[in-house]
């Protein structure tokens, strides 16, 4: 049996996209294939993990990572899957663990659970491996920083994304050219004009700022050049006190 290290388990509210506000059992995975500027999750394997002990009190138990599956698949049952909308699989990145997902998701699945991936949307082959799996598909573009771009490989996978109800997430700020948000676009165009596009302003720190309210209305018009569906939405969880 394999084993999985997991970063937390809980029961909350989706604060971001499209499904914002539905509640959710959150399995946050470690680890991370790539170092965004304005990431606000701690990527690290813990040696420990925390599982809420009933869902939606924040009372944590602590357990030690990895866990068996079977024992992860024990822990997810106690939740009452029939008041949470789905499991959103999350990180860091998850498909970095495609091998132990192929293995846990299927029971997910035949116990009647819909499967959300949040996903950086950087490893189509990892993605191809639990499509079968997955029902909703939360995909980032991460638009360049560091002098890397990821455009390639984000329409890869983008494209293999289809298969299934996906919807894309970009994350702005002050800084976000016009140059990027047009690459970004025509990429999106390029898959399917009809895929819904979010436009989402980064949650402010002391490095990084929000776009101001002018910008987003410029990019949104920007994007509407040749997209359908685009939306303006915040991360909600942060101003209502959520995980
Ligand atoms: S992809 Fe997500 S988890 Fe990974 S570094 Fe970027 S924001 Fe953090």
């Amino acid at each position: 049996m394999l084993n999985l290290p997991v970063t937390e388990i809980f029961s909350s509210i989706q604060g971001e996209g499209p499904y914002v506000g539905v509640r959710q059992i959150f399995l946050r995975l470690p680890k991370c294939n790539l170092t965004c500027p304005y990431c606000d999750t701690e990527t690290k394997i813990p040696e420990q993990f925390r599982v809420e002990k009933v869902p939606g009190t924040r009372i944590f138990a602590t357990m030690e990572n990895p866990v068996p599956l079977d024992k992860l698949l024990e822990l997810l049952q106690t939740y009452d899957f029939s008041i949470h909308h789905s499991l959103s699989v999350t990180g860091g990145e998850p498909l970095l663990w495609a091998d132990e997902l192929q293995v846990l998701l299927p029971f997910l699945k035949e116990k009647g659970l819909t499967i959300y991936l949040e996903t950086n949307g950087t490893l189509p082959d990892q993605l191809l491996q639990i499509l079968p799996m997955v029902d909703l598909i939360s995909m980032d573009i991460k638009l360049p920083f560091d002098g890397k771009t990821y455009w390639d490989v984000h329409e890869i996978f983008l494209r293999y994304s289809t298969q299934k109800e996906v919807f894309v997430k970009l994350v702005v700020n002050q800084d976000t050219t016009l140059k990027e948000l047009r690459h970004a676009r025509d990429l999106i165009a390029r898959v399917d004009p009809s895929i819904l596009t979010i436009l989402q302003p980064v949650t402010p720190s002391r490095s990084i700022q929000a776009p101001k309210p002018k910008q987003l209305l410029e990019w949104q018009s920007l994007l509407l050049e040749k997209l359908i569906n685009v939306r303006v939405i915040p991360q909600t969880h942060v101003f209502i006190g959520q995980l």
